[in-house]
């Protein structure tokens, strides 16, 4: 079982392109089934107009995926139940610190050590506090995120922790995960009970994903993947982590002024057949 997994935060553009077509391509060669996911968490960032426009941007490129699609924003309640198991077992803290508090507790932000989304490692500012100190702040309304304890976490799974990974071969190779590069990242965000790691774990363990065909921008988020699989007791699927297209001047796609949306493309007279043959899907 396969998916694609846009969040509607934008226009799709080539990077996704591609990443739908090696999705459609591996899913026809190893006779899986091909799933749509709307990574919609962020009901800020999150847009319908964006929605819409994957699902015309998409049958445009020729990709064809089971419906319905499944909406993340329906499934809070699973995201939340996750996120009270590790609670309940000691996993996960909460964390009342604001991006500005992180910042102003690690005093030199240019030399402090960053996960591979590039925040700040968490400093421990609210690691250890108090069992009376943390009911009286969520019992004055103050919002929490949750972090993870992540030495005790990475103890209780123990040190073997990994997955196959294919690349965009044939061939697997095992990766030994280092989910200490993410420190203790947060697992449930203030505003929303969920993340986009616990969401992503879960859905892809309750749609039976096994194969994983995402962009090496999310390589390293596969190792805190893999740690919740392991605390949840979720099967760990096969990642297929593809390259990423880059600008003309090397820039990565998604990050680039330059990442023409695939509705502009097409608005130019570009064909779909055209576009699939350039990406190098015949
Ligand atoms: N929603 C994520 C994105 O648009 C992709 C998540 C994934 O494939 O795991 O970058």
């Amino acid at each position: 079982m396969f998916r694609f997994a846009p969040s509607p935060n934008g226009f799709l553009h080539i990077g996704h392109a591609y990443s739908a077509l090696c999705n459609q391509k591996l899913a026809r060669e190893l006779g899986g089934r091909l799933l749509l996911r709307i990574e919609d968490i962020d009901r800020e960032r999150s847009r319908g107009e964006f929605e819409t426009a994957i699902y015309e941007d998409l049958a445009w490129l020729g990709i064809e995926w089971e419906t319905p699609a499944r909406r993340q924003s329906e499934h809070f309640s699973d995201y939340e139940r996750a996120l009270e198991n590790l609670t309940g077992r000691g996993l996960l803290y909460p964390c009342f610190c604001a991006r500005s508090d992180v910042a102003k507790a690690v005093g030199d932000a240019e030399n402090w050590p960053r996960a591979p989304d590039g925040g700040l490692l968490y400093p421990g500012t609210c690691t250890h506090l108090s069992a009376e100190a943390r009911a009286r702040r969520l019992a004055s309304g103050q919002s929490a995120a949750l972090r993870i304890h992540l030495d005790e976490a990475v103890a209780q799974v123990g040190l073997r922790l990994g997955w196959r990974e294919y690349g965009e071969g044939p061939h697997a190779r095992d990766v030994a995960a280092e989910p200490s590069l993410w420190g203790d990242a947060a697992i449930g965000r203030r505003d929303i009970p969920a993340s986009y790691h616990i969401a992503v774990v879960i859905d892809d363990a309750l749609q039976g994903v096994t194969d994983v065909v995402r962009g090496m921008d999310l390589f390293s988020a596969t190792s805190i993947h893999r740690l919740l699989q392991e605390l949840l007791d979720l099967p760990a699927p096969n990642y297929r982590h593809h390259q990423l297209l880059l600008d003309e001047t090397g820039v990565k796609l998604s990050k680039s002024a330059r990442a023409r949306s695939l509705r502009s493309l097409r608005s130019e007279g570009v064909c779909a057949a055209q576009l699939r043959r350039r990406l190098g899907f015949a």
